[in-house]
């Protein structure tokens, strides 16, 4: 049962009691002196009857109330009740006063009893509106507070809930441990109470925080991006410096006409798109739930889509660059959705990786892309398939297992296979993502780092990594060779892969002179447009056996 439903039910019902009690209460005194008297009276044991109106007194209006109806009812059954009505024998007054003195005890005890119990029930209460590791506010709370606010709204301001969510979590909880987490909602709950006035700060999920921002409408920009802003300053945990990566998402609550829950979604739903977006904060607007829709459903799909043959993988071959022999080949995924078309990888693979969806994807790819280097074999092309990997595989329990269970299957070596991992993924759970890459290693699989120099990889662990090849992002190369900047990245990062005995390949060559410029280097291996694009497999067979393996037949060297 959900406990705040329950608290409601609760304070309903306080409500609601004392008004049906109290009547009940005067007919229980009157009723239970009448039974006295009618039956022969107070000798006869009809009298213990007034424990009931005493006990439910002290039950429904705590301790005070017990007392009164104790003393009302020792009165009633006192100096005007007779012992024996036939004989008229009156009580003594020792008696009567003594019966009311522990009726009121009576009443007293269970007030004292009931209290405790609200007492504790209150404190149930507070804790079903609290999270646990921090102490702020929950989402319970918040949803109580968005509908209390509803009940007294239209104060003339424009309510915002804006929701902060942390992206680094994971690394930070890796690098700091656990602790570095509640620290910094602490924090943020303190940086957030300092930027905004009239502040509530709710923690509604273990990485997001929730604000009420009263603003004018048309400053709310301004308001948000000054927040992050603020945000942006490093946060303190154990004197280290530690740099919190944020985004916002906000929603304006106007009439406040919805269910709270709907503002919450929708704040959540602004926050994804900023995620995506990789932007500081988002404002709700209705498109952006039609968006947002759209790639749920077209999620939803996607596993359909994997069955039917929908998606496919094609080959894009790399280079050689000193013998300028096709090396290997890229398998990079393409879905051709029957109504809209083909549908580039980065418009679901990067939502994809938010969910489990994400090991269903790279099952397939490395079941297709297994398959198919089974078969080139059987026509005599032996060549290295890539297949690009996310964060999550590397830290879904079994990885490795499942890549040797298909490497099995088909009755391949590990070194006929190449994992690319981006550098994001290797810093997200370090020691998780070593050990798995260990084990992958173990097998003889090839591990390369893609995308090189976009993320925070840090040059620290990069020694420690089982690598045999570093893949240097194609926006250093597509600025080749004008740009100065870009050509001593490539070769700085060039030489730390020989340095560190591993190889280098460019990717995103588009042009000869870039090649050239590469070769002049001493880059190892390069992959783009210029030798071909990915290729669904049959094309790629006869581009490959056109040219003969060789490049320098075929791009007009
Ligand atoms: P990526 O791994 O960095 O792949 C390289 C991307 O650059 C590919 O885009 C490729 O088609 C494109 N490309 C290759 N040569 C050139 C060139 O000369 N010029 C330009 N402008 N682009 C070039 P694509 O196929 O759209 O894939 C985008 C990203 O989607 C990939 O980036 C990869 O991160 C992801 N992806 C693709 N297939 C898979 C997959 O099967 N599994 C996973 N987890 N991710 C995948
Ligand atoms: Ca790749
Ligand atoms: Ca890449």
């Amino acid at each position: 049962m959900n406990k705040a439903w329950m608290f409601e039910e609760l304070d309903y019902h306080k409500r609601l009691i004392p008004l049906t009690v109290l009547p009940l209460l005067v007919l229980l005194v009157i009723g239970v002196a009448l039974l006295v008297y009618t039956t022969g009276g107070i000798k006869y044991v009809y009298s213990h009857s007034m424990y009931l109106p005493i006990v439910l007194a002290g039950l429904v209006f705590g301790f005070k109330g017990g007392i009164l109806v104790g003393v009302v009812g020792g009165l009633v059954l006192g100096p005007m009740m007779p012992i024996e009505v036939a004989s008229g024998e009156m009580q003594a007054t020792k008696n009567w006063l003594y019966r009311t003195g522990f009726f009121a005890l009576i009443g007293f005890l269970s007030g004292v009893a009931s209290d405790a119990a609200r007492a504790y029930l209150k404190h149930l209460k507070w804790l079903a509106e609290r999270d646990s590791e921090s102490g702020l506010p929950n989402r319970q709370a918040l949803f109580r507070h968005l509908s209390e606010l509803s009940r007294v709204k239209d104060d003339g301001d424009v309510l915002f809930l804006a929701v902060v969510s942390f992206e680094n979590l994971v690394e930070l909880k890796s690098s700091f441990g656990y602790g570095v987490i509640a620290k910094a909602v602490v924090q943020l709950d303190q940086k957030l109470s300092q930027c905004i006035e009239d502040r509530e700060v709710y923690r509604t999920a273990p990485e997001q925080l929730a604000v009420l921002i009263k603003a004018d409408e048309h400053k709310l920009n301004s308001v948000l991006y000054s927040l992050a802003e603020d945000l942006q300053e490093p946060l303190k945990y154990e004197n280290i410096s530690v740099h919190l990566d944020t985004r916002m998402g906000c929603v304006q609550l106007g009439e406040l006409s919805e269910k709270s829950e709907t503002y919450l979604q929708r704040a959540e739903t602004a926050l994804i798109v900023a995620q995506e977006k990789v932007q500081d904060s988002v404002v709700y607007s209705p498109e952006i739930l039609s968006a947002t829709r759209e790639n749920v459903s077209l999620l939803g799909e996607l596993k359909k889509a994997l069955r039917s043959g929908e998606v496919s993988m094609h080959y894009q071959p790399k280079i050689h660059i000193p013998t300028s022999q096709v090396h290997s080949v890229e398998a990079l995924m393409r879905w051709q959705h029957p109504t809209l078309g083909n549908i580039p990888p980065g418009n679901f693979i990067p939502r994809a990786e938010q969910s489990t969806l994400i090991n269903t994807i790279t099952e397939f790819a490395l079941d297709q892309s297994l398959q198919q280097q089974l078969a080139w074999q059987e026509q005599g092309i032996h060549l290295p398939v890539a297949v690009n990997i996310s964060t999550r595989n590397l830290l879904q329990p079994g990885f490795s297992d499942k890549v040797l269970e298909l490497l099995n299957k088909y009755g391949l070596k590990g070194e006929n296979l190449e994992l690319e991992v981006t550098e994001g993924a290797l810093m997200m759970d370090m020691q998780r993502t070593l050990d798995e890459l260990a084990k992958l290693d173990d097998l003889k699989i090839i591990i390369s780092i893609d995308d090189f120099g976009t993320g925070y990889s840090s040059l620290q662990y990069l020694h420690s990594l089982p690598i045999s090849l570093l893949k240097i992002d194609q926006c250093f190369v597509r600025r080749l060779p004008g740009d100065a900047g870009a050509a001593h990245i490539l070769e700085a990062a060039i030489t730390l892969a020989h340095k560190m005995g591993i190889r280098a390949i460019a990717e995103g060559v588009e042009t000869l002179e870039v090649y050239d410029f590469l070769a002049d280097l001493g880059c190892d291996f390069a992959q783009g447009y210029l030798m071909s694009r990915p290729l669904p497999a049959k094309h790629f067979t006869s581009w490959y056996q056109q040219c003969n393996g060789r490049y320098a037949c075929w791009g007009g060297i």
